[in-house]
């Protein structure tokens, strides 16, 4: 059986991150805040309310919708799309349906196959939020809900793309290059909770499709397509048949669920919103200037600083990141931008990820100063790195934060400390000779070991280059511990 061949098209909705709503003046700024404390008359859709256009709003989508090599239409038009639910108190939500704001572009990402891949987008259009529903006890058993309205009337924008990923992973890079490219045009905070909402739509080829509504994380997109990957393929293997229909993801079980509503685009009874003029934005379109988007930063990363294509996608793949390299190398771009490269790309981001913290946590003056100390040869990579969690692991439990250079002095980690001046080898003191020392240490504590050696067995040799690396924690370099101990060992045998 020829590979069944997975297609998935995404349409992700943002929140533009204006001070004010859409239609109202009320503060986009509620998450802190006490429920319905955000709202005025035209959000709470109180009859006779009129909604007043947020200009902002608008040129932060032109902003998406350019970036996004989109074109911008002439003429564009809000409508109303008619349905009843109770976090949309006026029953229903002002949108855009045939005259979008912006059409047909294209976002580049890594594909699957290696090489960049266009994914296309249909269109871009501009919404308000509805408010939110808060569930007392879980969705499916709760007793109550209760309503807030506080989230009514945010600025969405809604980003529908062509059905052109063809797995889970394809899509995880989509969304993260939506993300990354909107947070370089300053009009989106991934950072604030729920302000990007993802609806999937997955098929095998040949066989219905599927939407997936309601995916509310990164990591979820992903899990739920894998979710409904196996179901559909399983379905398909026993002869049976994929339904056409929408389905919730369920993010605690990470599974979906079929959802009875079925409404189909006609239900929602879309008209023109007789209280909005059309949209002509063709002359302002043209004078929005974008900044460097993430492409671009990526080339110039390659060009300037030297960095791997791999290394350079992943630091300007995330705005807080790229700036951050560029803060630590500012100071000395030659000397530390190798270095800077692989330190953050791949040690600094694992790190964090196994803390869950962002790299907003991180201190530039501390980690280059770090970095200062590893160019200069005063630390190993190993130590370094000893150095780097106990600096994270600070910062983690909000104790005082030291520098680096007093951490390696505290734990005693200095390449110089365990270094061992060659010409004076022989007649150094052992307590200035701490690898020395710590080879007496260790031949006393494993006498077994020692006996082995003398017997010619090479795993007793390695047991004992193992416990010395415990013993300097990895400090020493493994060469000059290997000559060490032979030396040593031959002394005993003399
Ligand atoms: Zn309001």
């Amino acid at each position: 059986m020829a590979e069944e061949q997975v297609i998935v098209g995404l349409e992700v909705h943002c929140q533009l991150d204006t001070k004010s709503k859409l239609f109202c003046g009320c503060s986009t700024d509620y998450r802190s805040d006490a429920p319905n404390t955000h709202v005025c008359p035209v959000c709470l859709g109180l009859p006779g309310a009129m909604p007043v256009l947020n200009k902002r709003s608008i040129e932060y989508a032109m902003r998406v919708a350019k970036a996004l090599n989109c074109s911008v239409l002439p003429e564009s038009e809000f409508s109303r799309k008619n349905y009843f639910y109770p976090d949309l108190d006026k029953a229903y939500q002002i949108t855009q349906y045939d005259k979008p704001l912006a059409e047909g572009g294209y976002l580049e990402i890594e594909g699957d196959e290696g090489g960049e891949k266009r994914i296309r987008i249909t269109r871009i259009h501009v919404e308000e939020d509805p408010g939110r529903l808060v569930h007392m006890g879980t969705t499916e058993r709760g007793k109550y809900s209760l309503v807030d309205y506080n989230r009514a009337g945010i600025p969405l924008i809604e980003i529908v793309s062509e059905p052109d990923m063809r797995s889970p992973k394809e899509a995880r890079k989509f969304l993260n290059k939506l993300r990354a490219t909107l947070e370089y045009l300053s009009v989106f905070d991934s950072e604030k909770e729920g302000s990007l909402r993802v609806d999937a739509n997955i098929s095998i080829k040949g066989s219905e499709r599927v939407e997936v509504k309601n995916i509310s994380s990164y990591k979820g997109v992903e899990k739920a397509l894998l979710f409904e990957i196996t179901r559909q393929k399983s379905l398909l293997r026993r002869g049976q048949k994929v339904d056409r229909e929408t389905r919730h993801y369920l993010e605690a079980r990470g599974v979906t669920q079929s959802s009875r509503s079925k409404e189909q685009e006609h239900d929602y009874r879309y008209f023109p919103e007789p209280d909005l003029r059309p949209l002509h934005v063709q002359s302002w379109v043209d004078g929005i200037v974008l900044p460097e988007l993430p492409d671009a930063r990526r080339e110039r990363f390659i060009a300037q600083y030297g960095c791997s294509l791999n290394h350079a996608r992943t630091l300007t793949g995330e705005l807080r990141l790229a700036n951050f390299f560029e803060k630590v190398v500012g100071t000395d771009p030659r000397g530390l931008a190798t270095l800077a490269d692989t330190w953050i790309a791949d040690t600094l981001i694992g790190e964090l990820n196994y803390r869950n913290m962002s790299i907003d946590a991180v201190d530039a003056a501390g980690f280059t100063e770090l970095l200062t100390l590893l160019k200069e040869g005063t630390i190993t990579d190993k130590s370094g790195i000893e150095v780097l969690r106990v600096m994270l692991d600070q910062r983690l439990n909000n104790q005082p934060c030291e520098m680096p250079s007093a951490i390696v002095d505290r734990l005693n980690v200095r390449k110089g400390s365990f270094a061992v001046n060659a010409q004076s080898g022989a007649e150094s003191h052992p307590d200035l000779d701490p690898i020395r020392t710590s080879i007496a240490e260790v031949l006393n504590e494993h006498p077994a070991a020692v006996e082995d050696v003398r017997k010619g067995k090479k795993g007793a040799f390695n047991f004992l280059i193992g416990q010395l690396m415990k013993k300097t924690r990895g400090c020493a370099d493994p060469a000059e511990l290997n000559r060490l101990l032979k030396e040593e060992l031959t002394k005993k045998e003399v």
